[in-house]
């Protein structure tokens, strides 16, 4: 066996001991909250398509009519000749909703952060991120060179404490998640821009879990978003001041080297967008949801449309996500290096999809049928 295949094997080994070997397995969305595994149909609560746009006639239909009109793909970066008038369009769109002067798209909510953060600090420079921000957030710090100091989740006053460390770096940028993928909590953002203001640090958060609601003002200098979830499509943006924008189009690497977005993903995205706007309702519909099942099991009432059941081990949680869809259910189990150790959860992700009778069915089998930690 060649020697890089040997070591992988045992590397593989490995992780298959420690319950931590993943594969994909293959599976078809269809339509709704409905999911075809292996042959069988499932309920999914595991996905992120929140207000159920990614099958919705006119998003469907706007990309449909993007391919025809101009192709499957970009042909190019941005800056060579994949700028698509979509493009400035949307931007335009996600600016205009957001209330703030400008936005980027990128090719994806991943590689936004991994573009922006190296464009906006380096070495000499400190970050400090909640403990629990996203992995692609960490590959940005890691990639700008800036030191990295890590706050306590959600704890203002570690925050503070870390902010007052800052000794003789240069710039200072603090970065959190509006609402936090894995644990579906909110972060202080005002208490963070006060804390940001007085210790003269910028202020950027992660909002790729974000409604899109209109009572959610952006307090942050660099908010990051993504298409791929609640606008059903495909793709990342930054948005913020003009001079922001303006700057990471020529600085953020990914913007830059990168082929652009298939006009279809944009295309889907403004229609997506179009559709948030004309009906508010989807939003409530869908935390609705949510609160329905944090009541049926007594948890702490839903913030977001994410419900973390933290299990503690792996093997518990696989189980437990095993049971579930032995009776219709998918339900992702989460575990390290996802979150952190001895917390591996089921993450619940709810859709205005779901009717009130299915979370009631999810609930009650849980409660009855699972014997919870
Ligand atoms: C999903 C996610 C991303 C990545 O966005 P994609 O558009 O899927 O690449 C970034 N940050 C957070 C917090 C996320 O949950």
């Amino acid at each position: 066996m060649p020697a890089l295949d040997e070591i992988l094997t045992q590397k593989i080994s490995k992780l298959q001991e420690n319950s931590r070997f993943r594969e994909p397995v293959p599976t078809w969305r269809k339509g709704g909250v409905e999911i075809e595994r292996n042959g069988k149909t499932y309920l999914s609560f595991s996905c992120n398509d929140y207000l159920g746009l990614s099958n919705h006639p006119e998003v469907k239909d706007a990309a449909k009519e993007a391919i025809a009109l101009y192709g499957a793909g970009a042909g190019a970066s941005r800056l060579v000749t994949g700028e698509h008038p979509l493009y400035g369009k949307l931007e335009k769109a996600l600016a205009q909703y957001k209330d703030t002067e400008a936005a980027c798209l990128f090719g994806s909510g991943y590689l936004a952060n991994v573009g922006v953060i190296p464009a906006l600090v380096g070495k000499g420079d400190v970050v400090i991120a909640d403990k629990l921000v996203h992995a692609c957030i960490l590959d940005g710090i890691a990639i700008s060179g800036a030191k990295l100091l890590r706050f306590k989740h959600n704890d203002i006053d570690d925050c503070k404490r870390l902010l007052q460390q800052r000794g003789d770096y240069r710039n200072c940028l603090v970065i959190t998640e509006t609402i936090f993928s894995m644990d579906g909590d909110c972060a202080p953002m005002a208490h963070l821009r006060s804390l940001c203001d007085e210790y003269d640090a910028w202020l950027m958060s992660d909002d790729a879990h974000g409604l899109y609601g209109k009572n959610d003002p952006v307090i942050e200098d660099v908010r990051i978003g993504t298409l791929s979830k609640v606008l059903g499509s495909m793709g990342g943006y930054v948005t913020g001041s003009a001079a922001l924008i303006a700057y990471l189009k020529s600085a953020a690497r990914p913007a830059i080297f990168a082929t652009a977005l298939p006009p279809a993903s944009v295309a889907a995205a403004l229609k997506a967008l179009e559709i948030v706007q004309r009906e508010p309702e989807r939003a409530g519909l869908v935390l609705a949801r949510a609160k329905q099942f944090t009541a049926i099991l007594g948890l702490a009432e839903a913030q977001s449309t994410i419900v973390p059941l933290i299990i503690g081990e792996e093997g518990a949680a696989l189980a437990m996500s095993k049971k579930l869809e032995q009776k219709g259910f998918l339900v992702t189990a989460i575990r390290p290096p996802t979150v952190p150790e001895g917390t591996s959860r089921l993450r619940f992700a709810f859709s205005c999809v779901h009717t009130e009778e299915m979370v009631r069915q999810l609930g009650d089998i849980i409660k009855h049928e699972i014997s919870l930690p």
